[in-house]
Formats: C-alpha cells, sequence, structure tokens
C-alpha cells in the first residue's frame, strides 16, 4: 500500500507566486484540519496551489475531477469482480481518508447533490466514511484534509451547492494574480521574457474588463500561460494570441473583433 501512497506524493516543488497569505491561512487550516473550499474562476491557480501545499506539507495529493456523471460509488468504492470472486476497492475519497492524503475535489459543483453529500461525514467533528456495502465505518486518518474547489460564476439555481455543503468549509477567494505577479507567473511558466509577459498581462486584463458585456468569463492565467507558450515556440504573437486567447474564449464575431483589437494595440 505504501508503494500505491507514494505514486500520489508531490515529489518536485509546485511553483507557487504567493500573492497574500494564503499558503499561511491554508496551513492554519490544515493545522486545525478544517476542510477548505478554494473558491475563484477558471484557471486562475486553485489546483497548483493545492499542490503546492501538499509538497509543502508533505501529504499525498488524491485529485478527483468532478462530473455530473460521477455516483458516490465512484467517490468512496465498489465491490469489483475478478477470477477470484469479489473484492472491495476504496475510491479515491476513501483511499485518502484511510491514508492520510490531501483529497482535492475540483469543481465540486459539478457533481449531483447525492455524490457531494457522500463528504459530509468527513466534514464534521466525527470525520467518518460509513462504507455502508462494506459494512465498516471508516475513521479518517489524523492527517487526512478534504479540498474543494468551486467557481461561483458558474452558479444557477439548478448547480449550485448545497448550504449544508458550504457550511462545512473554511473559504479561500481566488482571484487573478495583480499585473507584475501574473507577468512574474507568465514568464516562468512560458519561459518568455518580461515585456512579452507584461503585455500579455495587459490582453488579460482588458479581456477581463468585458466579463458581463458578452463574455462569460476573462481571459484566465491558464490561457495567457498557453499563448506564451506559443510565442516561446515561435509562433507570431497575434496569432498566438487569437489560437490561445480569442478563439478559445467566445464564439460570437463581434467579441473576437473587439479582442483582436485589443491584441493588436500591444502586439
Ligand atoms: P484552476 O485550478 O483555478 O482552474 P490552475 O491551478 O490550473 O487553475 O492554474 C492555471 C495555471 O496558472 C497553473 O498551472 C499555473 O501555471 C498558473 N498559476 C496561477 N496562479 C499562480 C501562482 N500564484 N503561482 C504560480 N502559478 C500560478
Amino acid at each position: 500500500m505504501k508503494d500505491m501512497l507514494d505514486e500520489f506524493r508531490v515529489t518536485d516543488a509546485p511553483f507557487w507566486r504567493q500573492t497574500s497569505d494564503e499558503v499561511e491561512l491554508f496551513t492554519a487550516a490544515w493545522d486545525a484540519r478544517i476542510p477548505v473550499m478554494l473558491k475563484g474562476p477558471t484557471g486562475c491557480g486553485k489546483t497548483r496551489f493545492v499542490e503546492h501545499m501538499a509538497w509543502r506539507l508533505g501529504r499525498p495529493l488524491v485529485t478527483v475531477a468532478c462530473n455530473e456523471d460521477m455516483t458516490a460509488s465512484d467517490l468512496v468504492g465498489r465491490y469489483l469482480l475478478d477470477a477470484d470472486g469479489t473484492r472491495w476497492q476504496d475510491g479515491p475519497l476513501t483511499f485518502a481518508a484511510r491514508h492520510g492524503a490531501i483529497c482535492y475535489l475540483d469543481e465540486v459543483v459539478e457533481a449531483r447533490q447525492d455524490t457531494t453529500v457522500a463528504i459530509h461525514p468527513l466534514t464534521d467533528d466525527r470525520r467518518v466514511l460509513p462504507l455502508e456495502k462494506k459494512g465498516e465505518l471508516l475513521q479518517a486518518h489524523p492527517d487526512f484534509l478534504i479540498v474543494i474547489s468551486y467557481n461561483p460564476g458558474y452558479q444557477s439555481l439548478m448547480k449550485d451547492l448545497k448550504q449544508s455543503t458550504k457550511q462545512r468549509f473554511a473559504a479561500m477567494n481566488f482571484t487573478w494574480p495583480e499585473g507584475e505577479t501574473e507577468a512574474e507567473i507568465l514568464a516562468h511558466e512560458a519561459g518568455i521574457d518580461s515585456e512579452t509577459a507584461g503585455k500579455l498581462v495587459e490582453i488579460g486584463a482588458r479581456s477581463r474588463n468585458l466579463k458581463g458585456h458578452g463574455l462569460d468569463e476573462g481571459v484566465s492565467t491558464r490561457m495567457l500561460i498557453h499563448a506564451g507558450r506559443l510565442i516561446k515556440g515561435g509562433i507570431a504573437p497575434r496569432a498566438a494570441c487569437s489560437m490561445a486567447l480569442v478563439n478559445s474564449i467566445t464564439d460570437d464575431p463581434d467579441m473576437r473583433d473587439a479582442l483582436d483589437a485589443a491584441v493588436a494595440t500591444w502586439f
């Protein structure tokens, strides 16, 4: 089992450019074993932050990308049939709770509510997980922590976290890094010079102003990194921005023109 756990260890330090007191806050939540909810738009650094914190705290990290077809059994586990009969297999949540990993449920709002409630008993003082099919009440390992990510921008009446789920977590707000910081991140992640990174950051900022005026979301840090990597690979900056930023974020021709114009201001 140790070998399997090793697969989830974060061995190389994931680069994290601190933007505020997030490391301190997360560490305090970890020390108190309070479940953490990372709130913010897609591509702003939530996943990278958890990877960095898992490395810092020396805990294995089990990540689950949530989707609407996911059942509670996918998280908790199930009996499998093999040549010798049936055998129980822990799901990722159970595996993490049993062995003391950090379990990161990415985009938890995508999961159906009956799946989400499976995490409830692990997030209260009992820190247990009932494995009903197996007839086991699993007591979570002392080093187990549950972390979820949640994009409030996508919330709708049909798809939102129940209050009873939300209120089990301490929440940290993530947003786009401030200009110079984001440029540093781009330069590091894409391997581009700081001047090019600075221009991409300006284009990102323009697009974010269009949120609610034709765009559902602004260009993310992740998308800016993609543009930077294309430029680094020898693609002309305007073409790189069209491909990585403009065409990905909108299908609307007018909006595309507006964004292309922003790109042309800088490149
Ligand atoms: P999310 O989980 O919010 O969708 P990610 O964690 O995948 O977003 O972030 C996208 C990319 O942005 C990361 O792979 C990383 O390269 C970069 N990034 C964002 N913020 C930071 C930061 N503060 N330090 C280092 N990299 C960052």
